[in-house]
């Protein structure tokens, strides 16, 4: 049997997925004309391309391209057979600009590129793909929001509506000890003053209609698959994954083939432990003159509470219980509007207990008595976990590649006393927009790290270099230094101490004790696959696994034997778990894909490094409300 594709005339009728994105640019593009190689699956579009013309008749065709991968997404197609060895070719579309994310930090670089090119009155082509099903949907954070890039992108964000509605007026820096809380003075940092309480996904939500308004072209939904080079290994743009692929690894009845998007330059902003970013990472030795990235765990839950225990504005930080003080961690808790409250617990991922579970953490840590009240009475809506990296900035990378930049959290900008890393992300983004605007000016030295290194994010990031680091040494110590660093030297100690990588400093199970946690109450407390539910995730199930075993013989014989699978406890999804195995008498690793929410933990604290986190189909994964 032959290769099935689309038959023609499904895509040809639905004018209203064409405009699902909203992103027609109104805004004619001065890229090279579009080249399509036709698959039948854009059979719509080749039309509409045919019917106008010009710049306009660009971003309608392209938007059209992908109306129609939409409109066929998981439609059982009629089967049309071509011979076996016919080639099903990609469409490709050019661009000035193609960036890899819809977080603040790849919206940001999108909206500054279209304000350079206006102010320059030149026009320029931009297309921000984002695998979540629609922008936000993959966002997660606390987020105490500080909004000095916002200030600088949209003065009037304001007058424009940004959903910025709760000013935080209120931080409580607390002490946990099993039974008792101490409020601690707040360092610093931790003052949020003129700071907001805000969804991020939300933020995101509003930065892409303003982006859209610019004429930049989103779309949600696509994931990218895979880094597109030329013969000089010069990055040319990305191509998003096929659709309709079987377990098996072959095409389906609804195999779509994904699409080249050819840039000039493409910007990577896939956030934190970005999995094309981990290509250009090994491909360019980009870490080769830093200190490895570190990272921590952040699951979060989101609360309707009873409107009297409500303070919207107060902004709670905790540490201590329930982490020993070997393990670098804490908690927080952000009264938003509308009676809602942000509560998650963050932990480094260079704990060395393979025992510990970061999401049975973070369950007991809701019952303290000091906590729990807040919740009584009330009722969790969302549920979700994501990495956050804390390297700062001893492992800020090379950014610039040939032919694009890493920005954001993809690079890798976390204040970490600040617990905030999407005003440095925006910023970021910000300042790779100049670079690359520049590069496609003619300023071929133009680079986005000398751009980096003379705007604020950079000075703000060198002054909190030591703090993350001296908490190495227990967290008693590293408060004691972090109050040495911030008042006596105020970040200017004449020395820098150096990260490490996180994956290495698992222990093994001997040499540890096991933990055990309290059973979950179903009130407060849960379990994680109920937890999982309020991720609101979905992957199609007849695709492969996104996660991806290098050697699958290692998951037995080092992580089950030496470290007694930690996957099974660090995976906030319940994605991994060990099983018997029915044949031989003895265990296998089982994984439940399906589960996953893109946080990208197994990625980074695998101690063989063995799991290697692809994107799946495009739209797949968590679907974050306002998280
Ligand atoms: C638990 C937690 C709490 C936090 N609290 C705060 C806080 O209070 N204040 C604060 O300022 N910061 C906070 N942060 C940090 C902040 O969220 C990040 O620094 C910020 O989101 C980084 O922005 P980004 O655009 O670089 O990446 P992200 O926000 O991660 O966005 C990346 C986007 O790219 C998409 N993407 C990734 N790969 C691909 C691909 N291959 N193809 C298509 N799309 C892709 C993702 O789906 C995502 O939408 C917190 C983080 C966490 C995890
Ligand atoms: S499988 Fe990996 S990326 Fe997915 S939720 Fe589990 S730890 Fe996170």
């Amino acid at each position: 049997m032959g290769r099935p594709v689309l038959a023609a005339g499904d895509a040809a009728t639905d004018s209203g997925a064409a405009n699902r994105s909203g992103a027609i640019s109104p805004i004619a593009s001065s890229a090279p004309i579009s080249i399509c190689h036709c698959s039948s699956a854009s059979a719509w579009s080749i039309a509409a391309a045919g019917w106008v013309s010009g710049g306009i008749g660009q971003a309608y065709h392209r938007a059209a391209v992908f109306a129609a991968i939409v409109y066929n997404r998981g439609k059982t197609s009629p089967e049309v057979d071509v011979p076996e060895n016919e080639v099903v070719e990609r469409e490709r579309m050019e661009y000035d600009v193609v960036i890899v994310g819809a977080g603040p930090s790849g919206l940001s670089a999108s909206i500054r590129l279209k304000q350079l090119a206006a102010e320059a009155g030149r026009e320029i082509s931009v297309c921000v793909v984002e695998k979540g099903s629609e922008v936000g949907a993959h966002i997660l954070s606390g987020a105490v929001f500080e909004p000095r890039a916002l200030n600088e992108l949209l003065p009037d964000w304001k007058e424009k509506g940004a959903p910025l509605n709760t000013p935080a007026i209120e931080d409580r820096f607390l002490l946990l000890s099993e039974r008792k809380a101490w409020r601690l003075p707040t360092p610093p940092q931790m003052h949020n003053h003129g700071n907001y309480i805000i969804s991020l996904g939300n933020l995101c939500r509003w930065l892409a209609t303003q982006a859209e308004e610019l004429g930049v072209e989103i779309y949600p939904g696509f994931a990218a698959a895979e880094v597109l080079y030329d013969e000089t290994d010069r990055v040319v743009g990305v191509a998003t994954g096929d659709m309709g692929i079987g377990k098996d690894g072959q095409p389906t009845a609804n195999y779509t083939p994904g699409v080249e998007l050819r840039g000039r330059e493409t910007l990577f902003a896939e956030g934190a432990r970005g999995s094309l970013t981990k290509t250009l990472v090994e491909r360019f030795h980009l870490r080769a003159d830093c200190d490895p990235q570190t990272y921590a765990i952040g699951i979060k839950e989101l609360w309707e509470i009873d409107p009297e225990q409500h303070r919207p504005g107060l902004v709670v930080h905790t540490v201590g219980w329930p982490l020993d003080n070997r393990t670098y961690g804490g908690s927080f808790l952000y009264h938003l509007e509308g009676n809602q409250v942000s509560v998650g617990f963050v932990i480094g991922l260079d704990y060395d207990n393979p025992y510990l579970s970061p999401f049975e953490e973070f369950q007991r840590f809701k019952t303290h008595p000091a906590i729990r009240h807040f919740f009584e009475g009330g009722r969790r809506v969302a549920y979700g976990a994501r990495a956050l990296n804390e390297g700062g900035f001893q492992s800020i990378p090379r950014m610039d590649l040939p032919g694009g930049a890493l920005t954001g959290c993809a690079a890798g900008f976390v204040n970490v006393p600040k617990i905030k890393g999407s005003h440095t992300a925006m910023k970021s983004g910000m300042v790779a927009a100049e670079a690359i605007f520049a590069r496609l000016s003619g300023n071929e030295t133009a680079s986005a790290r000398a751009e980096l290194e003379r705007s604020w994010v950079w000075d703000e990031l060198y002054r909190v270099r030591n703090i993350r680091p001296s908490f190495r040494l227990g967290m008693w110590a590293g408060l004691a230094y972090s109050a040495l660093d911030t008042y006596v030297f105020r970040g200017r100690a004449p020395w820098t101490f150096h990260n490490h990588s996180d994956y290495d400093q698992l222990a093994r199970k001997d040499a540890m004790p096991p933990i055990r946690y309290p059973r979950p109450d179903g009130k407060i407390s849960f379990d994680r696959l109920t937890s999982v539910s309020f991720s609101f995730t979905n992957h199609d199930e007849g695709q492969p696994a996104h996660l991806k075993l290098r050697d699958p013989e290692k998951a037995i014989s080092i992580n089950y034997r030496l470290y007694d699978s930690p996957e099974q406890r660090y995976c906030p999804a319940g994605v991994y778990e060990i099983v018997d195995d029915g044949q031989s008498g003895g265990k296998r690793l089982q994984i439940n894909a399906q589960n996953c929410v893109h946080c990208k933990t197994c990625d980074i604290k695998d101690p063989g490094q063995n799991i290697d986190w692809v994107v799946p189909e495009g739209g797949g994964g968590p679907n974050y409300p306002n998280m």
